[in-house]
């Protein structure tokens, strides 16, 4: 019984709403189907404004455009993160600064942010790693004494929550993914929230190839110019029309999701209490939309050996970002500030199967292959 580490979800309806888009003619951006993901993540989270767009990539890109960054600018964030949280701000000519994680967690450590804060700091970005909040009130009270923006990367968050606010709501800026391997997937696919109403007008601008088409598009101007930077940001209905199909199935997906998280869990605390690994941590101030489950493995070696002895029972688990403080394109401009948490993550943090359609025999395999590897040592 071969065990995928991820299997993309289908409710069944995808392609009917496709053909439904592409029937109403008008399959281009911000049609039908966008229209009705819009009003559906505005009105279940709350958030003020949301873009889809045709990537988190692209949302993250738009915010580095939205707050202006100018090269050198200073953008501070965690190593410990996708490339993306980091592109999107040196393609405006920012110099990265990267943060350690917590010891308890991938996320970032807000308290050893006011350190690196200079007068060149213009944001700080967060990844709510595992879709698991940062200390988002740390964050906001040194963003407000610094007047720095706050940009969250929620590529992973969806339905997940800060002391009861949606995430993605609390900063100037939420980034969401619907990549094929996140919960609600549109094969690829993204979404920008904008919480600072000054910035929602500018947002559709640049998305809109920096016109102000989708203003003249409602009428409020009589023609439609060029009137600022911008690129094409946003996807088209058919993209839209996938996404829409998951949507209506979200409940369900998170259930299946949080309830194969529990059983593994709930499964290895003996593990734990043996100190063979550590298991995820949610602080009280977080929820968790079951994203990723993840062992903590007491070295590289360890891990390395345990991906390899699943393996060999066809039980697929992987490892995750290799801290970009130490990759080629960034060691020499990261000097050597040393991020030992980070390191810790690259090392020895390994992602269990985790997919809607796993099967409870699927499930009790994994966990049956990771406690024999522990028993065998
Ligand atoms: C998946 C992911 C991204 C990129 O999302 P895309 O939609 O593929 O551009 C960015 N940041 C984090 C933390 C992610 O997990």
């Amino acid at each position: 019984m071969h065990i995928p580490f991820n299997k993309p979800y289908l409710s069944g309806k995808e392609i009917e709403y496709i053909i439904e888009s592409v029937n109403s003619l008008k399959i281009s951006g911000d049609g039908l189907f966008t229209k009705k993901c819009h009003q559906f993540f505005e009105q279940k989270y709350g958030f003020s404004k949301c873009l889809l767009t045709t990537s988190c990539t692209d949302a993250l890109e738009m915010a580095a455009l939205l707050i202006d960054i100018q090269p050198n600018d200073e953008v501070i964030m965690p190593s410990f993160t996708f490339v993306s949280t980091a592109n999107a701000f040196v393609l405006r000519g920012a110099k990265i600064i990267f943060a350690d994680s917590l010891a308890s967690h991938p996320n970032i450590d807000a308290d050893a942010l006011e350190a690196l804060i200079t007068p060149k700091t213009k944001a700080i970005v967060v990844v709510h790693y595992a879709g698991v909040a940062c200390e988002m009130n740390k964050i906001n009270e040194l963003a407000q004494k610094y007047n720095l923006y706050v940009i969250e990367d929620a590529a992973q968050a969806i339905d997940s929550f800060y002391q009861n606010k949606p995430l993605g709501s609390i900063g100037h800026f939420g980034a969401f993914s619907f990549h094929e391997t996140k919960n609600l997937i549109a094969g690829e696919g993204g979404m920008l929230t904008i919480n600072a109403p000054q910035f929602i007008k500018r947002a559709e601008i640049i998305r809109e190839k920096g016109t102000n088409r989708s203003a003249f598009f409602r009428g409020e101007v009589d023609k439609y110019n060029w009137v600022d930077l911008g690129s094409s940001f946003l996807p088209s209905d058919i993209i839209a029309a996938f996404l829409y199909a998951q949507l209506e199935n979200l409940e369900d997906i998170q259930n299946k999701r949080k309830h194969i998280w529990q059983t593994y869990f709930s499964h290895f605390q003996e593990l734990k209490e043996n100190c063979q690994v550590d298991l995820p941590y949610i602080p009280d101030y977080a929820t968790n939309n079951a994203h990723i489950f993840y062992l903590v493995c007491k070295d590289i070696e360890q891990r390395n050996q345990l991906i390899q002895f699943c393996k060999q029972q066809d039980v697929n688990l992987v490892f995750h970002y290799i801290s970009l403080h130490k990759s080629p394109f960034y060691v020499s401009k990261h000097g050597l500030r040393e991020l030992p948490n980070a390191d810790r993550f690259s090392d020895c943090l390994v992602r269990l199967p985790l997919f809607y359609e796993m099967k409870d025999s699927q499930l009790e395999k994994v966990v049956q292959c990771v406690i024999d590897f522990f028993k065998k040592k």
